[in-house]
């Protein structure tokens, strides 16, 4: 099976993880016969992981898979080639043998050669330059949120509007959480 080539400028659009994590899906479904549902995505983890499984509160239902903005978008093909299969065959682990199996013995192992990936449980991506910044979510009309820095983020909780350079809408803080990026997201 080939793997689809995404287009680094992409990456940092939750909709590229999204698909790519459906694509896994599909794959580990069809290699073992299994009906898993496509996960949950979210862009919300910090610091040094690339990616974080949180299983559903009951076996078998929907599990919620988090990862690092930062390290999506200055780390594309890694995210996209490593951390989502890695994520994803925690997923499959789960609905398979439930959460209880060691998180990378022999069960994740075994779902991670069926998907054609080297069974590697630390990633070389660095993590977060001190100098990063934090970035605040803001919807607009477009359909993905939009990232404004802090000083942005101060200026309009004082007053100031922005509109958004593609839609032309006012951007309006969302209660989402905040990212650190040491790029302009
Ligand atoms: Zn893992
Ligand atoms: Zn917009």
């Amino acid at each position: 099976m080939t793997q689809q080539a995404v287009a680094p400028a992409h990456i940092a659009s939750e909709s590229v993880l999204v698909a790519a994590v459906r694509q896994w899906i599909e794959r580990a479904n069809s290699r073992f016969d299994l009906a898993v549902p496509v996960p949950q995505v979210r862009m919300d983890l910090r610091g040094r992981s690339a990616g974080l499984t949180v299983y559903a509160r009951r076996h078998r239902q929907r599990a919620l898979i988090r990862f690092n903005a930062s390290l999506c978008a200055r780390y594309p093909a890694e995210m996209l080639n490593e951390t989502v299969p890695h994520e994803v065959a925690h997923v499959v682990t789960a609905w398979r043998h439930g959460s209880r199996v060691k998180p990378h013995g022999p069960e994740w192992r075994a779902v991670m050669q069926c998907l054609g990936k080297a069974a590697t449980v630390c990633h070389r991506m660095d993590a977060p330059a001190s100098r990063a910044m934090r970035y605040f979510p803001y919807r607009c009309r477009c359909d993905e949120p939009r990232y404004l820095s802090t000083i942005r983020h101060r200026r309009i909780a004082r007053g100031a509007a922005y509109l958004c350079r593609r839609c032309g809408s006012r951007l309006v803080a969302t209660d989402g959480d905040s990212v650190i990026s040491p790029d302009r997201i």
